[in-house]
């Protein structure tokens, strides 16, 4: 799915979600891990301000354990719930029950003491398109589980897909758009995949990404083309389209072949777990130069 989001679209998304969090307990939102921040929008916490919160870490396998480890600190100290996970294997997924209880634990105190029991945590999932919704859904609730259908007193047409006696998620998720005025936030986007290709130049990108993996991930390379990580970034292309033989007519080097080649290798983790964005460096926790 690629991002496609016209003012017209925000405006009903976010009214959409408005009417929808009035539902819930718990807001489960996902980010890509390998960009954290720029696979997310802060209006989020704005609208879900009184919500329990979860933040999945997903495609934590495409991306650098370490900074997984430092992304889920950073949000824990912003008062997130966090479970790495990787929805396309179920990965992580077994720890999130646990974690969603400690999340609405007050909620449950209330229901408690006003002799509520039993009262299922209401949630939906959340995220910018392409981050792993439908696939976490899926896997997360699997198939076993019956659709609860509408209830009386909810919004008509909601759906309900019950997990267990104490979680009910709503079936559809709630869609952010992305911080696109930024242009290091689309750039990023454009990197994992989540900004149609036809409208990038994927050789210009190829370049910035090969710059970047040499920089921040000295010998992925080298591991995965055979080739020297040194010159210019594109003399790192030409070296891959020679390794892979991206040739026109078998001579001239077929520059949008192997500026392909990198993007579909990188964006499947072929050449490595990588993560694209760091977590800023706050005040007392900077010890770390990050580029
Ligand atoms: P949605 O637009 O947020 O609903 O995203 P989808 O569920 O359609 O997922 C987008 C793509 O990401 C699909 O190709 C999924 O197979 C893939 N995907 C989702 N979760 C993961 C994950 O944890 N790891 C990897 N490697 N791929 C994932």
């Amino acid at each position: 799915m690629n991002l496609q989001w016209y003012p017209g679209h925000m405006t009903k998304a976010k009214r959409q979600m408005q009417e929808d969090l009035k539902l819930i307990d718990l807001i489960i939102e996902l980010v890509d891990a390998r960009i954290p921040l720029s696979s997310r929008n802060p209006d989020i916490d704005e609208l879900g301000k009184n919500k329990a919160r979860l933040i999945l870490l997903n495609k934590s396998d495409l991306a650098d354990e370490r900074y997984n480890e430092q992304w889920s600190a950073y949000f824990q100290k912003k008062g997130f719930y966090v479970v790495k996970v990787n929805a396309k294997s179920g990965a992580g997924l077994k720890s999130i029950q646990g974690v969603i209880q400690e999340a609405c634990k007050a909620k449950i105190e209330r229901d408690r003491r006003r002799g509520i029991k039993n009262r299922p945590i209401r949630a939906m999932v959340v995220g910018i398109p392409n981050v792993g919704k439908s696939t976490f859904i899926n896997s997360y609730a699997g198939k076993a589980c019956a659709k609860t259908g509408n209830k009386p007193g909810v919004t008509k047409g909601k759906q309900w897909i019950r997990l267990n006696k104490t979680l009910e998620l709503l079936d559809t998720p709630g869609i952010l758009w992305p911080k696109f005025e930024d242009q290091e936030v689309g750039k990023r986007l454009a990197f994992i995949g989540s900004i149609k290709d036809e409208i990038l130049n994927l050789e210009e990108l190829s370049l910035e990404l090969l710059d970047y993996i040499r920089t921040n991930y000295p010998g992925l390379l080298n591991t995965r083309y055979g080739i020297k990580e040194e010159g210019t970034p594109v003399s790192l292309l030409e070296a891959v389209a020679d390794k892979r033989k991206c040739l026109i007519r078998g001579q001239e080097i077929d520059y949008a072949k192997a500026a392909g080649i990198v993007m579909e290798e990188f964006r499947n983790g072929k050449i490595g777990r990588i993560t694209l964005e760091f977590p800023p460096v706050e005040e007392e926790t900077a010890h770390e130069d990050h580029p």
